[in-house]
């Protein structure tokens, strides 16, 4: 009778096992090969289930029988990853080319870039805008975080700035980025005194917000770090803690002039202290590769054939003269700076990243940085640390787990893990064999919308000049 009753009940919970319902989500991507950027490991037979914009469910195929959705996107002998960061981009160019820039955030989307650090310009105002609308879900492109308006001294490089003529206009200057609710600090160092810029960064992290960007050349970065420097734009003013004659070359002439005499005096024992010092201290620094390359080769080389030209704003192109005529000028005078600049920072890059500074993927593109296209460029800045010396995936690091851990979010981003914002990659090819295989994209998912091929297409095309 017991046993009877026994082997009734396992029935009755087996039926019930059966037909329970379903969790039901927005998207299952199925058979999917995981690619794990933080161990490096691929795992196959993979289902993702996704509700809204966040990642529900992870599972081995066998087990995927627990989850329903409308939709199905079959990952067969495909990759999957999540969506790349370029952690230095600008739109700019005032109010006449805000629709140009705003025609800029597709082609980040179809390069497989669902999230941008801008790093300031002057029409704040529209990216702040931007920013909203995309995170509701009201306008298509990348996440962005954004650093408002630069911080510079009484006699700004960039138009847009606030000025920051004194350590007594620090308070004021922060008060407005916080009004504006910006992501972090941008400093710039058109008139920035080193006081000011040391002034910046310390009361910045009191208040709790993220300081990177330019450095008077007057200043010294570590100084900076022991404030709270939290990350360094270009490698400029790494390299310049590099050589023993910093101090004396400052004394001399504290501006870009001294490069020339940094990097002959670059000294790679002192680069090593310099390394383990911003490792211990996880400075983040964007050496921004690729566009120290075109801007150096500018002269030499015909852009006009350049397959994303076409999608750029006839304003914007018009931006492009400034550089080309800067280096004209240079030229002209001799200078030989930017090519011994690109070489000196290729150089930096693989003992950088073997002493442990996070280094960031950020490609400068936009307004007046010539022929740096959105997007693409990004492509082009990781297979620079590739040509460097990291490998694929050390190089995809720099822009998926670094880009979210400049942020401290890494708990919302970086795998493809339950929990996490569902910005994912389906590629064809695996990246990590090949840094070029991340252009292979199928489709990309940001937010948990997907983009097939052909949405990504369509979506170019309707900002093709
Ligand atoms: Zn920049």
């Amino acid at each position: 009778m017991k046993k009877a009753l026994f082997g009734t009940l396992v029935g009755v919970l087996l039926i019930a096992a059966c037909t329970s319902p379903k969790e039901s989500a927005d998207l299952l991507i199925t058979n999917a090969t995981i690619l794990d950027v933080a161990s490096g490991e691929e795992i196959p037979g993979q289902m993702i289930a996704i509700s809204g914009d966040t990642i529900m469910a992870v599972r081995d195929m066998e087990e995927s029988d627990d989850f329903s959705a409308s939709k199905t996107i079959d990952a067969e002998n495909q990759y999957v990853m999540p969506g790349l960061w370029d952690m230095h981009v600008h739109f700019r160019g005032g109010d006449t080319l805000v629709a140009e820039n705003r025609n800029l955030l597709p082609l980040f989307l179809a390069h497989g870039v669902t999230t941008v650090r801008d790093a300031g310009g002057d029409i704040s105002i529209s990216v702040l805008d931007w920013r909203q609308k995309i995170e509701a879900g009201e306008l298509e492109g990348p996440s962005i975080f954004t650093s408002g308006p630069k911080l510079d001294g009484p006699d700004p490089a960039w138009p847009g700035s606030i000025e920051v003529a004194g350590p007594g206009d620090i308070p004021a200057a922060l008060d407005s980025l916080e009004q504006l609710e910006v992501d972090y600090v941008k400093m710039y160092d058109g008139s920035l005194s080193k006081e000011v810029f040391y002034g910046i960064i310390a009361a910045a992290e009191e208040r709790g917000y993220k300081t990177t960007g330019h450095m008077p050349m007057s200043a010294d970065i570590l100084k900076g770090v022991d404030l709270g420097l939290d990350g360094s734009e270009h490698l400029y003013y790494v390299m310049k803690a590099c050589s023993p004659r910093a101090d004396s070359l400052t004394k001399v002439n504290p501006g870009y002039g001294m490069m020339n005499d940094i990097i002959a005096t670059y000294d790679t024992e002192l680069a090593e202290e310099v390394f383990q010092k911003l490792s211990e201290n996880q400075v983040y620094i964007t050496p921004t590769l690729h566009i120290g390359k075109t801007l150096s080769e500018i002269l030499d080389v015909d852009h006009s054939k350049d397959s994303l030209l076409p999608y750029i704003g006839s304003g914007i192109r018009k931006t492009y003269r400034g550089r080309i005529e800067g280096a004209k000028r240079a030229k002209a005078a001799g200078s030989t700076m930017r090519s011994k600049m690109e070489q000196k920072s290729m150089e930096m890059i693989k003992p950088m990243y073997d002493h442990g500074v996070p280094l960031l993927a950020g490609s400068d593109c936009g307004p007046f940085n010539s022929y740096v296209y959105p997007g693409g460029s990004l492509h082009n800045e990781l297979e620079r640390f590739v040509s460097a010396g990291l490998t694929p995936l050390e190089a995809i690091r720099t822009s998926v787990i670094n880009g979210p851990a400049f942020f401290d979010l890494e708990d919302s981003y970086g795998s493809v893990e339950p929990g996490k914002t569902a910005d994912i990659l389906i590629l064809q090819k695996n990246p990590f064999q090949n840094i070029q295989n991340l252009l292979s994209v199928t489709s990309v998912l940001a937010k948990g919308k997907v983009y097939r091929q052909e949405d990504l297409r369509q979506m170019m095309q309707a900002v093709k000049q």
